[in-house]
């Protein structure tokens, strides 16, 4: 299969798309998110590696037709686990952050917690293909990346968040001028996962609690957030803090349409659904995209 089968995209405008690996079909399938910049084009999370990321990229046009274009492409990686870190290998520059740079390295998956199934190959990549076979190939990151740090597109920034818990190098990219939040598996819709190698829930609560006052300090200036009402059921400000992370499993991130995360299931701008201003307030139920609005 070529690298223009095994993905699709959406373009959501202002230089962002969204791309998803269209036949690994599993719960752990994350979102693959491009962004162009006047100066440097970045992609954050690359899949599973299967196909070829670049070339898709290339093929489509998504860095633009003009053949005089020659940005640095880097490829972020928000955290070192498999699904986000697998096609890292594929591009010239590499970014991780500091604390799995070694992982990716020795190509280390355990840390990358390398997991698949046959089944979750809907329509395997080549003939033969099987999941027992696959693991992260090793990387040599060349952009490591810290707490503070920002990547500079030219016409907007990306500044580093360290937000372990997750996994101890997971990040987040904050946009702060588009009001954009990528957040890798920081937060996402569902269960939160700290059980993995690498986990620790303290860390976790601790990063919680900066996302939700990154949030409460943005709320009166900018439109970050929609209608956050469940804001009560914030995970981390409880007494018993790890008890209320395992039972208020989700961060409100769903309701804030400036953030874009790990998962195909959470929010994605307002102007995907509309004509709204990246990062302006919901006023529908629909914020998620699946599939179908790949038209595959
Ligand atoms: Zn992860």
């Amino acid at each position: 299969m070529s690298a223009a089968d095994w993905y699709a995209h959406k373009s959501l405008g202002d230089g962002l798309f969204w791309i998803q690996e269209r036949f690994y079909q599993s719960e752990n399938r994350a979102n693959i998110w491009l962004l162009r910049g006047t100066h440097q084009d970045v992609v954050i999370d690359t899949g599973l590696g299967l196909r070829s990321l670049p070339d898709y990229i290339d093929a489509n046009g998504l860095l633009g037709k003009d053949p005089q274009r020659k940005n640095p492409l880097l490829a972020v990686a928000t955290h070192a686990h498999f699904d986000h870190s697998g096609g890292l290998h594929q591009f010239q520059q590499v970014g991780v952050h500091s604390a799995e740079v070694d992982a990716l390295a020795n190509g280390d998956n355990f840390e990358t917690v390398t997991w698949l199934s046959d089944r979750e190959i809907a329509v395997a990549p080549s003939p033969g293909w099987r999941a027992r076979h696959y693991k992260v190939k090793a990387v040599q990151p060349t952009h490591i990346l810290q707490e503070g740090d920002v990547i500079n597109l030219g016409d907007r920034q990306l500044t580093v968040l360290h937000m372990p818990g997750h996994s101890r190098g997971s990040i987040c990219l904050h946009d702060r001028d588009n009001k954009l939040l990528f957040s890798g598996d920081a937060v996402y819709d569902g269960a939160m996962i700290d059980w993995l190698p690498y986990s620790q829930v303290s860390d976790y609560i601790s990063s919680c609690e900066r996302l939700i006052g990154l949030v409460d300090s943005e709320q009166d200036t900018t439109t970050l957030l929609a209608q956050n009402a469940s804001i009560g059921s914030r995970p981390c400000t409880s007494a018993e803090p790890e008890h209320a992370l395992q039972n208020s499993p989700r961060l409100p991130g769903e309701l804030w349409p400036g953030w874009l995360c790990g998962r195909p299931t959470l929010a994605v701008p307002a102007k995907a659904k509309g004509s709204r201003k990246l990062g302006e307030a919901q006023e529908s139920t629909e914020r998620c995209f699946n599939m179908d609005d790949l038209k595959l």
